[in-house]
């Protein structure tokens, strides 16, 4: 008979096994001592984090979002600006310069990598100059599914156009390009620890990189409420921005393992890569990167196959997922903030776009299973046609 046992998508109880010892170690320094904020441990993350990526700073935050905020408040960016980043992508890059009153101006993605296209962003620049209503003031710039976006294209029409550029890591925590960790690519970097992010914490967390110390020092202002060098002196307006130390202690034990774990979703996306070629598009690598695989992403030839793939696996215990069904650009809430500016490609792999189960504690007969089962739906679909 065939197994038909569910496989996780992600299995955080698995991983929770794995670094128990180290993980209770952590919690019960914290309970001792009780600073559950910022206590000690956040400091001692920062630290951490900054090595493993080779940035002069890290300021630890409440989340993903909130890092996105904080980075364009320090910018002072709000009415009247033109904020350039791409459709395909998670609503949080969107949500942040619209909160701040500025404008989101999406740009399509390269239909290969998925991210986004360094050429419509050019033609999107020159747009908003031409139309006079809006001044281009920053680039955000996702690292979609565990890849890093091409820094040095976006870098060089950025410092062209003289925009402020954020890196939205949320989702490739771990990458690297050009043999080096992201995470300096960019004049801010915002990375995200939410639960199911490569390197997640056990409730929300995010955090900032820089290579400035005067952005260091206004991104640890502004998360607690815009303070000085005193807490009752407040200096501009800020938010409640930042990481638990609970979180922190968290985000501690898991990093012990975090490149052992980058390694296992390596091996799992090869495996997927072999046993999948021919039968679907397999994701395209960014030239000179590794990826943390976030998301393992294929492309089926239409709606329907998807449908047909999606519920045929499922039946057999095969989780999928769908990053992303609809372009931020259509979304009610951005709509109406969009210039009509077709973007075709995001409009496409939303239709055709399938994430299989990816982590690092899916065995390789789990794997396995996965392309099987795949392969089997695929085959049953074009006999029946
Ligand atoms: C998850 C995510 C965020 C937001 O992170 P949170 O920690 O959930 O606030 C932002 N951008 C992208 C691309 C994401 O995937």
């Amino acid at each position: 008979m065939t197994d038909t046992t569910p496989i996780p998508f992600l299995d955080l109880k698995a991983q929770q096994a794995r670094i128990a010892p180290e993980l209770r170690r952590r919690l019960d320094a914290v309970l001792a001592h009780c600073q559950f904020v910022l206590g000690p441990e956040v400091a001692e993350l920062e630290a951490a984090l900054a090595a493993f990526c080779g940035a002069a700073h890290c300021v630890a935050v409440s989340s993903g979002t909130d890092a996105l905020q904080i980075a364009l408040m320090a910018e002072g960016i709000g009415r009247g600006d033109a904020v350039f980043l791409p459709a395909f992508t998670y609503t949080a890059t969107a949500e942040v310069p619209l909160v701040l009153g500025a404008t989101p101006v999406f740009v399509d993605v390269d239909p290969a990598t998925f991210q986004i296209d360094p050429a419509h962003l050019a033609g999107r620049i020159a747009q908003v100059r031409a139309a006079g209503r809006l001044r281009p003031r920053a680039l955000i710039g996702v690292d979609l599914f565990g890849q890093p976006a091409d820094w040095p294209a976006l870098s060089a029409i950025a410092a062209r156009e003289g925009l402020f550029t954020l890196d939205d890591l949320a989702q490739s925590f771990g990458c690297t390009l050009g043999n080096a960790p992201l995470g300096r690519a960019a004049d801010a970097t915002a990375t995200s620890f939410f639960p199911s992010k490569p390197l997640g914490a056990y409730g929300d967390g995010g955090a900032l990189f820089t290579e400035s110390a005067e952005r260091a020092a206004l991104f640890r202002s502004l998360r607690t409420h815009g303070e000085g060098t005193t807490r009752y002196e407040v200096l501009r307006t800020g938010m409640n921005g930042r990481l638990d130390t609970l979180q922190a202690a968290v985000l501690l034990a898991k990093l012990t393992v975090f490149r052992d774990e980058l390694a296992a979703r390596e091996r799992i996306a090869r495996t997927y890569d072999t046993a999948l070629a021919g039968a679907v598009v397999t994701p395209a690598r960014v030239p000179d990167s590794t990826s943390a695989w976030a998301i393992y992403a294929i492309l089926l030839p239409d709606a329907a196959t998807r449908t047909h793939v999606q519920t045929t696996l499922s039946a057999a215990g095969v989780p999928t997922a769908i990053y992303y069904p609809r372009p931020l650009h259509l979304q009610p809430a951005y709509r109406d903030h969009h210039d009509g500016t077709a973007l075709p490609v995001s409009e496409d792999l939303a239709t055709r776009i399938l994430a299989l189960p990816i982590h690092p504690d899916l065995s390789d007969a789990a794997a396995a299973r996965v392309c099987a089962t795949l392969r089997a739906a695929l085959g049953a679909r074009s006999a029946a046609r």
